[in-house]
């Protein structure tokens, strides 16, 4: 027995008294006068913890309990847990290959949610277990709240077949890389064959998404002075696809406009992924139009980068790439956590300000210090 029955309120992933360690918490609901009044005296059960042995067992039977509390134990930044969390994915599959890892970034209200809860239900209709995961990496403050604040794709969530867990933000960028990349992997190792990474397109939110997923798909709307916008960041250089959506009513003139104006630009870039073209459609996520047509695009994404040793290719550097990113984290991180250094820093900002020592020295003393 995984749950804990009497401790109903708390989604099963939470826990227990959670310290500063987990990045993930739950913010205070709206009372609807049916909830059972707060515990006297801040009393919680506590829930007992589980060992790696069941942890694997849980993933990998199916049990969505253990899944996310799998996904709390890595979201979490306590050294200990970290060190649970690795044993328990070192004992789970290591990267599936036959899993399509989707990314889709688009500014809120762009139709995210919508687009993939329509699409995620053909999904599931034709067999496939899909997973969603909400990140937020640029926003260390809202811990995610951009994308917890309403209830989203409300007929997924209700299905078995898909798991949706919200954004373990907090933290560094190197962090959320960290734990989306490793959540990804104990999805797939429960067998769900689909992931959606999305995400808010602002900073370098695209270019994190792009590299931990195996097709990065941009939804744009027409008319939010976003195209230009999009073109000039260079982020549809990344774009495997890119869907105009909410090309509908009285919108559908403008959304074709759009959609030829990325088109344009699409065709004067390199490709993001070797030997593939991207392009531009038109769809409406509430209409259901060019919902399918865009499956069938990823479909042939995912043939194409197979025949072509590009899917596992692809995964091999992103994990090449991710270990050098961690690396640089890691070592910034002790760096700037160094008590002496700590000291030192102001005192040598001060004086590269005022030009009394070069840069290149104050950075040299700053290094001498931490060896
Ligand atoms: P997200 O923030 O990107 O996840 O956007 P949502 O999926 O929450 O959608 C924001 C709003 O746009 C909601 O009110 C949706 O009903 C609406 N919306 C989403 N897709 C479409 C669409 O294809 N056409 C129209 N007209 N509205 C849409």
């Amino acid at each position: 027995m995984t749950t804990d029955s009497k401790d109903t309120k708390r989604p099963e992933w939470v826990p227990t008294n959670p310290g500063t360690e987990y990045t993930t918490k739950v913010m205070k609901g709206v009372s609807t006068g049916n909830s059972k009044p707060e515990q006297k005296n801040g009393w919680q059960p506590t829930r007992p913890e589980l060992s790696i042995a069941a942890y694997v067992s849980g993933v990998t039977g199916g049990d969505r309990t253990v899944l996310g509390r799998a996904i709390t134990l890595i979201e979490s930044n306590s050294n200990r847990h970290i060190k649970m969390a690795q044993e328990l994915l070192k004992a789970l599959p290591s990267d599936s290959d036959n899993t399509l890892r989707i990314g889709i970034t688009g500014v809120p209200g762009a139709g995210k949610s919508t687009f993939i809860e329509v699409l995620g239900q053909k999904l599931i209709a034709k067999g496939h277990r899909i997973a969603v995961l909400a990140i937020d990496p640029s926003s260390t403050l809202t811990r995610g709240s951009i994308l917890g604040d309403k209830t989203r794709m409300e007929e997924l969530s209700r299905s078995d077949q898909c798991f949706i867990r919200p954004s373990p933000a907090g933290g560094t960028l190197g962090g959320v890389t960290r734990k989306t990349r490793e959540t990804i992997q104990v999805c797939e190792a429960a067998d769900y064959d689909v992931i959606f990474v999305e995400t808010v397109g602002v900073g370098q939110n695209e270019v994190v998404v792009r590299s931990m997923v195996d097709f990065f798909l941009l939804l744009k709307i027409a008319g939010a002075g976003d195209e230009l916008q999009g073109i000039k960041k260079g982020v549809i250089e990344l774009a495997d696809a890119i869907i105009i959506n909410k090309a509908d009513g009285d919108n559908i003139t403008a959304a074709e406009t759009a959609r030829a104006d990325f088109q344009r630009a699409l065709h004067y870039l390199a490709p993001a992924t070797p030997g593939w073209t991207s392009n531009a459609f038109c769809v409406s996520a509430i209409e259901y139009t060019g919902v399918t047509e865009i499956w069938e695009v990823i479909l042939k994404f995912f043939e194409h980068t197979r025949t072509h040793q590009i899917y596992h290719k692809r995964r091999q550097s992103q994990r090449r790439e991710w270990m050098h990113a961690m690396l640089v984290d890691f070592l910034s991180d002790r760096f700037y956590k160094n008590p002496t250094i700590k000291k030192m820093i102001p005192l040598l900002e001060e004086a590269v300000e005022n030009g009394t020592i070069p840069v290149t020295e104050a950075v040299q003393k700053l290094l001498k210090l931490h060896q």
